[in-house]
């Protein structure tokens, strides 16, 4: 599906980070096939869009806790006009405001009123902002709201976190949604815009392929989508050599860094709940990466003919770890979902 630069997704980390506008872009000028990229949680979450989106259309609650939440909603919202019949429209690109485009995950249009309900679906588990303080929904109820609707409800619901929040703007006041767009791309074209690195940087080009002038040091990038070896052939000979010879000078500063670390929790020099009781226990795993856990395990399920009904059930990560250990051939796999405590058993022994 294509992007555009600026399009709703970005607009919260553009607002965040201007910068990354003009880093992203020299990324695509080096890249251009990064533009489209599909992640394995884009693919997923297209898929539940479109999995919600019939589940509405006929009336079917879905199966799956997470999508039977956002159908709930979007059902209730529906009903609360008796007799109404709805247009439903799910992943349809639409022009936005400043030439722009983007595709809405739903869009519900009763027919015989001018308005609509815009719905954005988050299936991670790191919090997105609500709905009235979140860019990238304001952005499409912008969008239709100058297609002519009176009035737009925006809603963004998280089902993973119970979590549905909404706001509601009219065509008389657009422009409110109107100046604070142009407030972000204003300052993302803007001669000197400033690098705030943060939470919003994992979905950046710019860090993903190595150009973000606060991430200089390109250790530090941990490409998420593509494979250290796919990674480095986009590099030349002199990009390469340097990449190799800073991961070894990092390498050592963070394993020095974690030991050192580790000195001054156990001494309690620096407080980390948990992490003395923590230590070295059995039983004691964690997601690596929460937020993508779900997808992870979905993937290696299917790549490996797991039983995917016996791995959902499992709650815990210790739990699943259980299951995958008996498959051959996945242990790297594992590592990449599950995360054991960190330090050495001996220093359980003070305890
Ligand atoms: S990686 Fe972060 S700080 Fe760097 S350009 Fe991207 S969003 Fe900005």
């Amino acid at each position: 599906m294509a992007h555009h630069i600026d399009g709703p997704s970005s607009l919260p980390r553009r607002n965040a980070c201007p910068a990354s506008h003009n880093e992203e872009l020299a990324v695509l000028e080096k890249f251009p096939e990064a533009a489209d990229r599909e992640t394995e949680w884009s693919k997923d979450g297209e898929e539940k869009h479109a999995l919600i989106a019939s589940a509405v259309k006929e009336r079917k609650e879905p199966e799956d806790d997470d999508l039977k939440y956002a159908y709930d909603i979007v059902i209730s919202d529906m009903d609360t006009n008796p007799g109404e019949t709805y247009e439903i429209v799910s992943e349809k690109e639409m022009p936005l405001a400043f030439d722009r485009f983007g595709t809405p995950d739903l869009v519900v249009y009763p027919q015989s009123i001018d308005v609509a309900n815009v719905y954005e679906f988050k299936f991670g588990h790191t919090r997105v902002p609500n709905a009235e303080y979140n860019w990238q929904i304001k952005d499409y109820m912008l969008g239709l709201l100058d297609k002519g609707l009176e009035s737009v409800c925006g809603k963004v619901i998280q089902p993973p976190l119970n979590s549905v929040s909404q706001y509601v703007e009219s065509s008389e006041y657009s422009h409110t949604i109107r100046n604070g767009i142009k407030s972000i791309l204003d300052r993302c074209h803007s001669e000197n815009p400033a690098h705030v690195p943060g939470e919003h940087c994992k979905y950046c080009l710019a860090r993903v392929f190595g150009t973000c002038h606060v991430y200089q040091t390109p250790a530090l990038y941990f490409p998420r989508d593509i494979s250290v070896e796919e990674y480095v052939k986009t590099l030349g000979p002199a990009e390469a050599s340097k990449l190799y010879k800073t991961m070894g000078l990092a390498l050592d500063w963070f394993s020095e860094g974690i030991k050192t670390m580790e000195r001054m929790f156990m001494a309690d020099e620096i407080r980390m709940e948990g992490f003395r009781k923590g230590m070295g226990r059995e039983g004691n795993r964690t997601w690596k990466r929460p937020a993508d856990a779900a997808a992870t395990l979905r993937a290696l399920a299917e790549n490996n003919n797991i039983d995917t009904s016996k791995l959902f059930n499992m709650k815990t990560p210790k739990q699943v770890e259980t299951v995958l250990k008996k498959v051959e051939g996945i242990d790297s796999e594992i590592a990449k979902l599950v995360t054991r405590p960190p330090g050495k058993r001996k220093m359980m022994e003070d305890e």
